[in-house]
């Protein structure tokens, strides 16, 4: 089977983990703060903290974003339920908005009529969670013009998108977004097995995850109350948690960091070719905008016919290509049915949902491997013999 993403291991990145075991720190060595500062020098953020998750950096960013019982939270229904789980953990009360078709991005348009009417009724969510879908930016621009207007804060769920640009800058350099997470989970741009990052310009939200990061304790003088006891001395400040990354993931992180302009490329080149490949065959080609330049962490199309979803997605697995879709819409799990959420709610991304494919994309894939998903898909959609 031919995966849909799969991570890049070399033996440099081998090397890496295994002078970590030999060394004396395991965790809280200088592993972890190192891979902070290359990936903020590299995206060009102030600050980084590195967790053992995504899922936990959108914790802790939502609980340093103030987000509280009561509060709401807005993402897109096209995510990994980790973008809205996030304003549960804190006890936030957790909406979507509707994509964009063509970008499956969280739609300006659909985020703005949201937000006249929670005006009118004092039901303005305090963080919204663009997520920057398959690799490409959100329309940040058009939402840090809205979040200033209405007060929001923009976490930015860049989980598959470190190494994208907006506007020629690396995504994560805080021109729009308060905090922007990344994750390095296998499939998705660098991995370090689980993991991920919160970078931010704010020096105090920097300083409030790190410590939520590692159970709220400090051992900085200047954040604690009176004086130390002693050398041995630190201080509970916050409700924390262990959401502490290992220096093993960090050694890893840090030796992947260093490919993650080829891991682009290469992925943009292959994706390039699937746009020419695919060209003329009944089914939507993911859009990019002109402002963005996508990781390409997914290739997603759409076919024209949905009746013919479950037949041709079967039939590629069937040929070993290891199609996937991203995602069921989050709104449409039976947790979030259970909150209240119900089938229409939010049509385009269900209407997305009936029609997605994600064909496989990952560095190490070969044009012969691409070919032939190509040729099964043509032979599946027009007929045509593979
Ligand atoms: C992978 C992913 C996450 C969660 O990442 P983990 O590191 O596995 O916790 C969150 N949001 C999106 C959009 C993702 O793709």
């Amino acid at each position: 089977m031919i995966p849909y993403g799969r991570q890049d291991i070399c033996e440099s990145d081998i090397d890496a983990v295994i002078d970590v075991l030999k060394s004396d720190f395991l965790t809280q060595g200088p592993r972890v703060p190192d891979f902070e500062k290359s990936v903020a020098t590299k995206v060009g953020a102030s600050h980084a903290v590195a967790v053992n998750s995504a899922t936990s950096a959108l914790h802790i960013a939502c609980l340093a974003l103030g987000l509280k019982p009561g509060d709401r939270l807005w993402t897109s229904p096209i995510s990994f339920v980790a973008s809205a789980n996030c304003g549960l953990y804190c006890g936030a009360i957790v909406d979507f908005v509707d994509i964009d078709p063509e970008t499956y991005n969280m739609s300006p348009v659909a985020l703005e009529k949201k937000l006249q009417a929670a005006e009118a009724d004092g039901t303005l969510p305090k963080v919204v969670v663009p997520v920057d879908m398959c690799g490409q930016s959100a329309d940040l621009r058009e939402i840090r013009a809205l979040a200033d207007r209405y007060g929001f804060k923009i976490l930015e769920d860049a989980s598959h998108a470190i190494g994208a640009r907006y506007d020629g800058h690396y995504v994560g350099d805080g021109r729009y977004a308060d905090i922007t997470v990344f994750s390095f989970h296998p499939v998705k741009i660098i991995t370090t097995a689980e993991g991920g990052l919160a970078v931010t310009n704010d020096k105090d939200l920097a300083q409030t995850m790190s410590l939520l990061s590692s159970h709220g304790i400090t051992r900085d003088p200047a954040l604690m109350t009176g004086e130390k006891d002693g050398a041995w001395y630190y201080q509970q400040i916050e409700l924390g948690f262990n959401y502490r990354m290992t220096e093993m993931q960090a050694a890893l992180g840090i030796s992947q960091m260093a490919r993650l302009d080829d891991y682009v490329a290469r992925r943009a080149a292959l994706a390039e070719r699937y746009d020419r490949l695919l060209e003329g065959l009944p089914l939507r080609r993911p859009r990019q905008m002109e402002a963005t330049a996508s990781s390409w962490h997914l290739y997603i199309i759409q076919l024209h016919d949905a009746s013919q979803h479950n037949s041709v997605f079967d039939s590629l697995r069937d040929a070993g290509v290891g199609v996937n879709l991203h995602y069921i819409p989050i709104h449409r799990q039976p947790y979030y049915q259970r909150l209240g959420f119900s089938a229409g709610d939010f049509p385009a991304a269900e209407d997305y949902y009936t029609r997605a494919i994600s064909i496989p994309l990952f560095p190490t894939m070969t044009e012969d491997q691409q070919d032939y998903i190509v040729s099964r898909l043509r032979g599946l959609l027009t007929g045509a013999r593979a």
